[in-house]
């Protein structure tokens, strides 16, 4: 493993805030950002050295972009995975496609799970109106449809009570084909970050427990209460096996609900994670850093916390506008991603707050 040296271009694919935060880690460690998007106000271009702005599935642009790069990652996990396969015959691309090959189907992720030893919610494939009968049938009512593809913080998500009329259900999600999920009683939602290394070594951060409003991530808070801390090493075992299974490289983030039963594994995301965001300061090493070390085959740097205690609160929508108010206390760590317009549910920025 000959570690890429600094000065290097490290290609990212997606503009997003993910991008941003991985640039400017990237930037510390001496490397230059190639952002790829194919929407022309890119908020991480704004923070990188180099922007191409194509669609995902531009094969010629992509082409270019791999060999203007030394090292090519994403931060968002709902690229086609055909071109991907292309450019990763020309250029080292960390995570590998196959996690994003199973990511971006909720099927194939909760079966990888449990083929790996995970307890997944129940659940049954709906392809048409009729099997949504039938699968409402399996899983039993209330129950979560959500769309197979392309469901990301609530989005193509219906949410099915006990006697609902299944039909404008149905209609919400555009009759696309979809995953009827049992509901799942849990007491408290949490994730597993890690980074696994070129040479295998893997290492975790301390476990947040999340905090959703409306299906988008509101908190995450750090340590996590006993009822998570008991169920952390299984649920951990579990995202090394998946990560090890997937020859897996960089940060991968592993959603579970803690419940009676234990640690219930609800989806993953191969690549930095908004739960993960409090480790910039709450952290010695944050996972924008140690995804950037991993894909360039540097050591990895400490996951240990920083402080006793760590908040990460999401500026969604119009909370941004409380900047002033949220500077006032200094001990406030505020993040903005430079977003235009806010708009209800768009994450527009954060905050983390540490206690010693
Ligand atoms: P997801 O897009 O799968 O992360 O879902 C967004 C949020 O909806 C989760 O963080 C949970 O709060 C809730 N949720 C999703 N699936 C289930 C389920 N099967 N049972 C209960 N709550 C769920």
């Amino acid at each position: 493993m000959t570690p890429l040296p600094p000065g290097s271009t490290i290609g990212i694919l997606g503009g997003g805030q993910l991008g941003r935060m991985l640039s400017m880690a990237a930037a510390q460690l001496g490397y230059r950002c190639h952002i790829y998007a194919p929407d022309e106000a890119s908020i991480a271009a704004d923070v990188a050295a180099e922007f191409t702005c194509a669609e995902d599935d531009d094969i010629k642009a992509l082409g270019k972009f791999a060999d203007a790069c030394d090292v090519i990652t994403f931060e968002f996990e709902n690229v086609p995975v055909a071109p991907l396969r292309i450019i990763a015959d020309r250029v080292p691309l960390y995570p590998p496609v196959a996690a994003l090959d199973i990511a971006q189907n909720r099927i194939a992720e909760k079966n990888f799970a449990r083929t790996h030893g995970g307890i997944t919610a129940p659940f049954a494939e709906v392809t048409d109106r009729a099997s949504l009968d039938s699968a409402i049938k399996t899983v039993g009512a209330p129950a979560i449809l959500k769309t197979i593809r392309m469901g990301y913080d609530g989005k193509g998500q219906a949410r099915i009570k006990q006697g609902d009329d299944l039909g404008p259900h149905w209609d919400s999600v555009n009759h696309q084909p979809c995953v009827a999920e049992g509901f799942v009683t849990f007491t408290h939602e949490f994730s597993v970050i890690l980074v696994r290394g070129q040479d295998g070594a893997i290492r975790y951060w301390d476990t947040p427990h999340n905090i959703h409003e409306d299906g988008i991530l509101a908190e995450s808070l750090v340590p996590a209460p006993c009822e998570i801390a008991e169920q952390e090493q299984a649920a951990r075992s579990l995202a090394a096996k998946m990560a090890e299974a997937m020859g897996y490289v960089g940060v991968l983030t592993c959603e579970f609900f803690a419940t009676a039963d234990g640690p219930v594994f609800n989806e993953m995301a191969p690549r930095v994670h908004n739960s993960g965001h409090w480790t910039i300061e709450g952290a010695i090493t944050s996972q924008f850093e140690n995804h950037i070390r991993a894909i360039c085959g540097l050591p990895l740097g400490d996951t240990g916390l920083a402080a006793e205690k760590v908040a990460m609160t999401n500026l969604i929508g119009g909370d941004a506008g409380q900047w002033q108010a949220l500077l006032s206390d200094p001990a406030n760590h505020l993040h903005l991603y430079g977003k235009g317009e806010s708009r209800w549910g768009r994450k527009m920025g954060h905050v983390t707050k540490l206690f010693f």
